[in-house]
């Protein structure tokens, strides 16, 4: 939200629309002073606000977010890049008032992952409001609505929310999952039963993504300390080309993103290999989109000392790793590994 020139930024949304009045209410009534919501609680509130029932289609949901909360969606052609924006700017003046415009885009998502970046985009307005909200009695650090690694996360939970619900997530089980399957799918994820795999595979990852209307990466977002993974005994990373996070050099295969089940932790940011995926940059440079391929690793992982929450002991951990490398037209490439994670 580069144009957030705005502060206090909820003085204007409350001129808005009165959905922005309610949900004011209803955070206050609920969250405490000085603290930020998780992404997922926001979007909660905001359903309750409009006592939306939890089956409307993720299609519908977003557009009548938008339409209570009086925001815009760009013409299309206004996007240029592959990434969504959101906006704001004062409209023309009229005799009366001039107003702030709240606009978001898709970018050039697909028409599957439309209404996730929309509503992620969505969500920016609502933690710029609840960062102001949080840092009302001190002088905020950076100007509000920077796209900071919180604000992204948060942004993404609001947007698994609205289109997931939690209630919806905990119905997950591996039976479940099976059963979502189409016959083509079942017979991709069966040809990791001889190692042992087949229970939770990109496939199944593929299917829930569609089923509603998530990116595989928003989904194993959801899959983080999930149930399912203990009940299935496996771990998820995803791996990408990219800098350092903190020193913004040593472009490698690095730890991007994961899913971990509630007693284990790998480091992210940290060089794959480092980490005992050794087949990874090989796979990554010469597999072919969306083919699984998979080897023997000794990966170090993290598991946490029964009942101390915050003691944890690596452990090698010998396994058999189902490798996907999967091509993003907005993200670019990325490699996906599935692994037993045992407890
Ligand atoms: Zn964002």
């Amino acid at each position: 939200m580069p144009d957030a020139d705005i502060s206090p930024i909820r003085s204007a949304l409350l001129h808005h629309r009165s959905a922005w009045t309610a949900w004011f209410r209803a955070v206050d009534g609920s969250v405490k002073e000085g603290v930020v919501p998780g992404g997922a609680e926001a979007a909660v509130l905001v359903r309750s606000v409009l006592q939306l029932p939890s089956k409307t289609s993720p299609t519908r949901l977003v557009s009548s977010v938008r339409q209570a909360f009086g925001i815009e969606e760009a013409d299309r052609e206004s996007a240029t890049g592959a990434q969504g924006w959101a906006k704001v700017f004062l409209s023309q003046p009229t005799l009366f008032a001039q107003e702030h415009v709240f606009q978001v885009a898709a970018g050039s998502a697909p028409t599957s992952r439309r209404q996730l970046v929309l509503a992620h985009e969505i969500a920016h307005f609502f933690y710029a409001c609840l960062e102001e909200r949080a840092n009302a009695a001190s002088k905020p650090k950076k100007p509000y609505g920077t796209r900071t690694r919180q604000a992204e996360q948060f942004c993404w939970d609001f947007a698994i929310e609205l289109s997931c619900p939690l209630e919806q997530q905990r119905k997950w089980t591996l039976a479940f999952l099976r059963d979502m399957l189409t016959p083509k799918e079942r017979m991709l994820a069966d040809t990791l039963s001889s190692h042992g795999l087949d229970q939770l595979t990109y496939w199944h990852l593929r299917r829930l993504a569609s089923q509603y209307y998530l990116s595989i990466r928003a989904v194993i977002r959801a899959l983080d300390h999930h149930p399912i993974l203990d009940e299935a005994l496996m771990g998820i990373a995803v791996f990408r080309e990219i800098p350092n996070q903190w020193t913004g050099r040593e472009t490698g295969l690095r730890l991007w993103q994961y899913a971990r089940p509630s007693w284990g932790h790998i480091i992210s940011n940290k060089r794959a290999a480092k980490q005992g995926f050794t087949s990874a940059g090989d796979i990554f440079d010469e597999s072919t989109d969306q083919h699984t391929i998979v080897v023997p690793e000794s990966l170090h992982l993290w598991r946490r000392k029964s009942n101390e929450r915050a003691h944890w002991e690596m452990v090698r951990n010998k396994t058999a790793c189902a490798y996907t490398t999967i091509d993003v037209k907005s993200e670019g490439r990325y490699l996906l590994a599935i692994w037993h994670w045992p407890r």
